[in-house]
C-alpha cells in the first residue's frame, strides 16, 4: 500500500508506562516500550518521505525512512543493523534522547498531527536485538594506529566504537569505576536502567575498545604522556561534571547537596538499595530542588522513591522556559512533583544541629530577552517569602573539571573551562581532538555523539595521512 493509499493517522500509538501510584515505590524503568503489535503500527504510519527531513534532526545522521520501512516489514535484525551503521547507543538513545527536538521535530507527520515516534521505534528494534544477542561487525585488518579516549561518556564511547570498526586501536580512559558518563552515573535507573548502559558498553567493548576504569588523565597519565606512549591521537570526552552553587548564605548547612553528588549516590552508588549497597541517603520529608533541567527532575524524582513526602521545584523562570524534556515534565507531574514558578532562594536557614530546615524566596519576574534568548529573571522588591525545606537539592548547572586544561600546557581554552576546538573537533595541539560537554558546555547525549562522530572521522583522516 502506497503512502498516499493509506489513511494517516495522526495519532501516535502511546507508550505503555508503569501507574504514578506504582512507580514512586520503585526505580524499575517507567516507560515500558513498545510490543512487536505498537511497533509495527506506529512504522505503518511513517510517509516514507522522499526527502527525509527527519535525517536532519538526527546527529547521528540514522537513516530513519529506512530502518521504519525495515520493522513495517518485520525485519528487526536488518533494522537494528541500519541504525548501527551511524549509532552503537541506540537502546540508550531511543529512552534519553531529546527527540521531540531533534529528528521528531522535523517530521512531515508533525505538520498535521503527532510525528512519527522514530525514538520509541529505535528503542523498540535496539531491545529487540539485546535480548537476542548483539551482531558484530566484521572489523577490518589493523592500521597500527592507536587512539587514547578520555572519559567513556557517549561523546567517549562514540569515538571509540567509530574508530575501532575502521581498525584503529582504541583504549578509552575512565576516572570511574563503571564506564557511561552520565548515562551511568547521573539519569537514573527508572529512566535509564543501568543494564542497558552496560549492555551497549559491552558492545562496544566487542568491537574491539578496551576500557581502563579507575584512571584519571591528568594525574594518571597526561596528554603529552599519552602522546609518548605511543598514541596516535587523543580525544577528550570528558564532560561537565562539576556542579555549579547558588553561592547564597547557608549553603554549606547539612542536607543540601549537589544534583551531582545526589545522583551519583542514588545511581552509581545505588543508595536506594542501601544496606544492600553501602552507599546511604539522607531526604527529609520535605525536598525542595532548585532548577528546572532534566538533572532537577531527575532528582526530584529520585527523591520521591527515596520516601520524601512532598518535593517541589524552584525555578527562577516560568513554566515555558523550563529547559527539562517535556515528557519527564509530565512524567514528574504525574508522579506529584510539585512546582514554584518565578521563584530564588537567596538564604538557607538551619537549625540548632546544622541541618537545612528552611529556605527563604524571592519572587521573579522575567525582564527582556537575554543571551540565551529566555526571558532574563529579575528580582522583585521587598518580595522574600520563607519556604520549609528539611532536604535541598542544587541543580542549577555543570561545568567543566579543568584537571585537563590544567595539565594540557598549551590547550586553548574559553573563559567557562571548555575546549576551543573547530567543527570536527581538532583543538589547537597537533592530535588532540576533543567533543561532547567538554566543548559545548552542558548539552545533551546525541549531540555529545554527534560531536564524537565528527571527530572520528577527523581522527581517522589525521591517522590515514588525508588530513
Ligand atoms: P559525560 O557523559 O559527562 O562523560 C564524561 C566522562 O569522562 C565521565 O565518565 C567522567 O567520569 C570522565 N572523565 C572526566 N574527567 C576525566 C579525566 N580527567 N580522566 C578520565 N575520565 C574523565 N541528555 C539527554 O540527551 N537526555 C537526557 O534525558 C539527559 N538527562 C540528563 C540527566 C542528568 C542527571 C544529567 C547530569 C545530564 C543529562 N543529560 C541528558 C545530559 C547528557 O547526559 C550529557 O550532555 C552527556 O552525557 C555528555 O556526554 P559526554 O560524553 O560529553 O560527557
Ligand atoms: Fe532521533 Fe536520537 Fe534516534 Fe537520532 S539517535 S534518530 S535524534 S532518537
Ligand atoms: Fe517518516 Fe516522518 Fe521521516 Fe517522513 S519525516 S520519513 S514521516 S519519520
Amino acid at each position: 500500500m502506497s503512502a498516499a493509499e493509506r489513511k494517516i493517522q495522526k495519532k501516535s500509538v502511546s507508550m505503555p508506562k508503569q501507574n504514578p501510584e506504582v512507580r514512586i515505590r520503585n526505580f524499575n524503568e517507567v516507560a515500558l516500550g513498545y510490543n512487536e503489535e505498537q511497533a509495527l503500527a506506529e512504522a505503518e504510519r511513517c510517509l516514507q518521505c522522499k526527502n527525509a527531513p527527519c535525517i536532519k534532526g538526527c546527529p547521528v545522521e540514522i537513516d530513519i525512512p529506512v530502518f521504519i520501512k525495515l520493522i513495517r516489514e518485520r525485519n528487526f535484525e536488518a533494522a537494528i543493523k541500519k541504525i548501527k551503521e551511524k549509532n552503537s547507543l541506540p537502546a540508550i538513545c531511543g529512552r534519553v534522547c531529546p527527540q521531540e527536538e531533534q529528528c521528531q521535530k522535523y517530521c512531515t507527520l508533525g505538520k498535521v498531527g503527532d510525528p512519527v515516534s522514530i525514538g520509541r521505534l529505535e528503542r523498540f528494534v535496539a531491545d529487540w536485538e539485546r535480548e537476542r544477542g548483539f551482531n558484530i561487525p566484521e572489523i577490518p585488518a589493523s592500521t597500527g594506529k592507536a587512539v587514547a579516549v578520555i572519559g567513556s561518556g557517549p561523546a567517549g564511547l562514540t569515538v571509540a566504537a567509530d574508530l575501532a570498526k575502521l581498525g584503529h586501536k582504541v583504549v578509552v580512559f575512565e576516572a570511574l569505576h563503571l564506564p557511561g558518563g552520565v548515562l551511568m552515573y547521573g539519569i537514573p535507573e527508572f529512566r535509564l536502567p543501568k543494564v542497558i548502559v552496560q549492555a551497549e558498553v559491552d558492545y562496544i567493548r566487542k568491537l574491539g575498545v578496551e576500557i581502563r576504569l579507575n584512571h584519571l588523565i591528568g594525574r594518571t597519565y597526561t596528554i603529552p604522556e599519552l602522546l609518548k606512549r605511543g598514541f596516535n591521537a587523543v580525544f577528550i570526552g570528558t564532560g561537565a561534571g562539576l556542579p555549579q552553587f547558588l553561592n547564597v548564605p547557608g549553603e554549606n548547612l547539612s542536607g543540601i547537596y549537589s544534583a551531582n553528588e545526589f545522583l551519583i549516590r542514588v545511581n552509581l552508588m545505588k543508595a536506594y538499595m542501601f544496606p544492600e549497597y553501602d552507599t546511604p541517603i539522607k531526604v527529609g520529608r520535605r525536598v525542595a530542588v532548585i532548577g528546572a533541567g532534566n538533572v532537577a527532575m531527575d532528582a526530584a524524582r529520585s527523591a520521591l522513591r527515596l520516601g520524601a513526602e512532598q518535593v517541589y521545584i524552584v525555578y527562577r523562570r516560568s513554566r515555558e522556559e523550563m529547559p527539562a524534556r517535556k515528557e519527564e515534565i509530565e512524567n514528574a507531574e504525574e508522579e506529584g512533583v510539585q512546582f514554584c514558578f518565578l521563584a530564588a532562594p537567596v538564604r538557607f536557614i538551619g537549625d540548632d544541629r546544622g541541618w537545612v530546615k528552611q529556605m527563604e524566596c524571592i519572587r521573579m519576574e522575567l525582564g527582556p530577552p537575554d543571551e540565551s534568548g529566555r526571558r532574563r529573571p529579575m528580582p522583585v522588591k521587598d518580595s522574600g517569602f520563607i519556604v520549609d525545606a528539611d532536604t535541598v537539592i542544587i541543580a542549577i548547572g555543570r561545568t567543566p573539571n579543568p584537571i585537563i586544561q590544567c595539565t594540557t600546557e598549551g590547550l586553548a581554552v574559553t573563559q567557562w573551562g571548555t575546549i576551543v576546538t573547530d567543527e570536527n573537533g581538532k583543538t589547537n595541539i597537533e592530535g588532540v581532538y576533543a567533543g561532547g560537554d567538554i566543548v559545548t558546555g552542558e548539552a545533551t547525549v546525541i549531540s555529545a555523539m554527534g560531536a564524537g562522530k565528527r571527530a572520528a572521522r577527523a581522527i581517522h583522516e589525521y591517522l590515514t595521512g588525508k588530513a
